[in-house]
């Protein structure tokens, strides 16, 4: 932490600042100016609350220089992190896509919503089971019934699964279905859900809360990795701004901001970003575009039925030509993407 001095500064006032701290267990290094002198404080905790030093008497500005996260900081490692499966990794070179329905419904709607995202090239098939309603009176979700439904969907077309956990006591439910545990916008900063997340031994998708900081929701982050859970994946999904003209503004800029700080994946939900279905695809190209690690999309087989979120999923024909615009995107980034539509390799045989 660098702290500057007013150019009035007494040195009765810096000798006060020094002193507070060095009983904080900082080691001080003083350069004094013409004007004013300048403290760089080193050591002391990450956690700091360094408004105790900007409101002291002298005191012109703060510095913090140490981001306030550590384990998911790319200063304590460098290199990028993925989180592993069995025949992929989300972080790697391939760039990896979750589709499905925002809500598992019926055995017949799961079953057709990942063969479709299955043929058209996705990896992992997304559904909630416990759905944070805004409304109490809106679905809820199917509950367990959801998840079987959904696992049976998923290992018929050899796909992983993502399924929300909204609570300490789902989680050791959902485990037994799902590959990789969603925490939604809304539960960012629970923090008995992301302490209770980190003993856990499954990757956690973890969404951007609606009015979250990328601060804030690299410390989340950060409380799922110090309780030992090392697979953690970002998700942009869209930020609470002033603009109504979308349900969310999908913050693309995030993607390389993460990248620069973090070592962890990073995915865009662009269904949630936007809110309406025309905006779907045009938001995906651009997150794969400006970096990300993969995609969450909500695709339906019938939208304008679904329980859920039916104005911003997507046909299954439109995820078809996306995921084919997105093979001419990704290698043009240097990356790659389930390169042959998986239908394509089923003709030959
Ligand atoms: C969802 O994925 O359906 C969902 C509710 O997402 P979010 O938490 O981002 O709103
Ligand atoms: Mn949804």
């Amino acid at each position: 932490m660098v702290v500057v001095m007013e150019e009035r500064a007494s040195e009765e006032q810096v000798q006060h600042v020094i002193a507070q701290l060095v009983e904080k267990g900082f080691d001080i290094h003083r350069s004094t100016g013409q004007l004013r002198s300048v403290l760089g404080a080193v050591g002391g905790n990450r956690s700091f609350d360094t408004r105790l030093i900007e409101v002291m008497d002298g005191v012109h500005e703060v510095l913090r220089i140490t981001e306030p996260y550590k384990l998911a900081s790319r200063t304590f490692k460098p290199e990028r992190s993925a989180v592993s499966f069995d025949e992929f990794r989300v972080g790697g070179d391939e760039v990896i896509v979750m589709a499905g329905p925002c809500s598992v419904e019926t055995e017949e709607q799961i079953a057709a919503a990942a063969a479709a995202v299955k043929k058209a090239g996705a990896k992992i098939l997304r559904g909630g089971a416990f759905k944070p309603r805004s409304s109490p009176y809106s679905f809820q979700g199917l509950g367990e019934d959801g998840l079987r439904m959904m696992r049976a969907a998923a290992d018929a077309e050899g796909l992983k699964v993502v399924s929300e956990v909204m609570d300490v006591s789902q989680i050791e439910l959902v485990v037994g279905y799902a590959d990789i545990l969603q925490v939604g916008a809304r539960n960012m900063q629970n923090y008995t859900l992301l302490r209770e997340l980190g003993k856990a031994r499954t990757p956690v998708l973890l969404k951007r809360g609606i009015a979250a900081t990328i601060e804030e929701w690299l410390l989340s982050a950060e409380y799922v990795l110090a309780g030992g859970n090392t697979d953690v994946i970002l998700c942009e999904r869209g930020i609470r701004t002033f603009e109504s003209y979308t349900r969310n503004t999908l913050d693309i800029s995030a993607i390389p901001v993460i990248q620069k700080l973090s070592h962890l994946p990073i995915i865009a939900d662009p269904s949630h970003g936007t809110g309406l279905r025309d905006k779907v695809a045009p938001m995906a190209r651009a997150a794969i575009a400006a970096g990300a690690d993969g995609l969450i999309i909500e695709v339906h087989p019938d939208p304008d039925h679904a329980l859920s979120d039916g104005a911003q999923s997507i046909f299954p024909l439109q995820f078809d030509r996306l995921m084919a615009e997105l093979r001419i995107i990704a290698p043009a980034i240097g990356r790659s993407i389930c390169l042959e539509p998986v239908a394509r390799r089923g003709w030959g045989a």
